[in-house]
């Protein structure tokens, strides 16, 4: 039993989803929880998951476990450290830790490194962008079969790429990057109801015919048509895929890229050329996408 089969952690803010995969990608069970912060937090809510998961698989699970997490990530100590979202500053030895409470071998990865491989599984591309539009907005690509990390680990960060040198000072120390613009929390102000995003809040009130959130919708589309094309001219992949919590919306929201980039395209045979909108593709939904990277990843690029 538990031949070839994985678990795969995604350790988020708000919550762990836990999943056990097969070698494929198939999803043989999956669990989450609810995050809790700091060190002995994040252990406590990882070991729930992996309980529920063991108890969904009536004993043992496999003995190997991959994880998703945000923060600088140092793969060979296993460690993770500014995860500043989950009460992380210094450097934690998780895979140490979370090996010694359960015995298996435990691997770590940046939580967009692990989503884009779980993008690459799922999708079959070997030559992908994924391009995660949550809070912030940032990239990952697999080129040639290969995960590309970047010399200093910040390949594909392109939501600090500034767009607009008049625009609002950002996070990041710089002025007006194009996060922005092209993310979640560009989103917020639309987030009416505490329970509903603010992109689901945005698209439905855009597809009644609201002027008001139908310019709020295209002004964000045309930003993640900019990331896109960003994307496309700086690194030509084969596909470019749309992911991250925004990316639930799922066909309203490729159908606003896709015709943003025709737009963008519209004056430039050069653009045109390129053929961008049919590149752009979405995961089907709900995949834990995240969890399956983090499973299956290994020692990958
Ligand atoms: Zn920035």
């Amino acid at each position: 039993m538990n031949n070839g089969m994985r678990v795969g952690l995604d350790i988020g803010a708000s919550k762990v989803l836990g999943a056990v995969i097969e070698a494929d990608g198939t999803v043989v069970a999956q669990s989450r929880q609810k995050t809790l912060p700091g060190a002995d937090g994040i252990l406590d809510s990882a070991t729930t998951v992996l309980d529920s998961l063991a108890v969904a698989l009536d004993g043992a699970l496999p003995p190997h476990i991959g994880i998703g997490i945000p923060g600088i990530v140092d793969r060979d100590r296993g460690a993770v450290s500014h995860a500043v979202n989950l009460g992380l500053a210094d450097w934690f030895p998780l895979a140490d830790r979370l090996a010694g409470r359960t015995g298996a071998t435990v691997v770590i990865e940046n939580d967009l490194n692990a989503a884009t491989w779980g993008a690459h599984v799922l999708s079959g591309a070997d030559d992908l962008a994924y391009l995660s539009l949550g809070t912030g907005l940032a990239a990952g690509f697999v080129l040639s079969g290969t995960l590309r990390r970047g010399a200093h680990g910040a390949a594909g960060e392109i939501g600090h790429v500034p767009v607009d040198p008049g625009g609002m000072a950002c996070s990041c120390g710089q002025r007006g990057c194009l996060e922005l613009v092209a993310s979640g929390s560009a989103l917020s102000a639309w987030s009416a109801e505490p329970e509903a995003p603010a992109a689901v809040t945005l698209f439905a009130a855009a597809a009644k015919g609201n002027t008001e959130a139908i310019a709020a919708r295209d002004r964000f589309a045309a930003g993640v048509a900019d990331a896109v094309r960003m994307l496309g001219l700086a690194v030509d992949p084969a596909v470019i895929i749309l992911g991250g919590g925004v990316a639930h919306l799922g066909e309203p929201l490729l159908a606003a890229v896709t015709r943003a980039l025709r737009a963008q395209a519209n004056e430039s045979p050069f653009l045109t050329a390129l053929d961008l909108p049919s590149r752009v593709r979405l995961l089907p939904g709900q995949v834990p996408v995240g969890a399956i990277g983090a499973a299956l990843i290994g020692n990958a690029g």
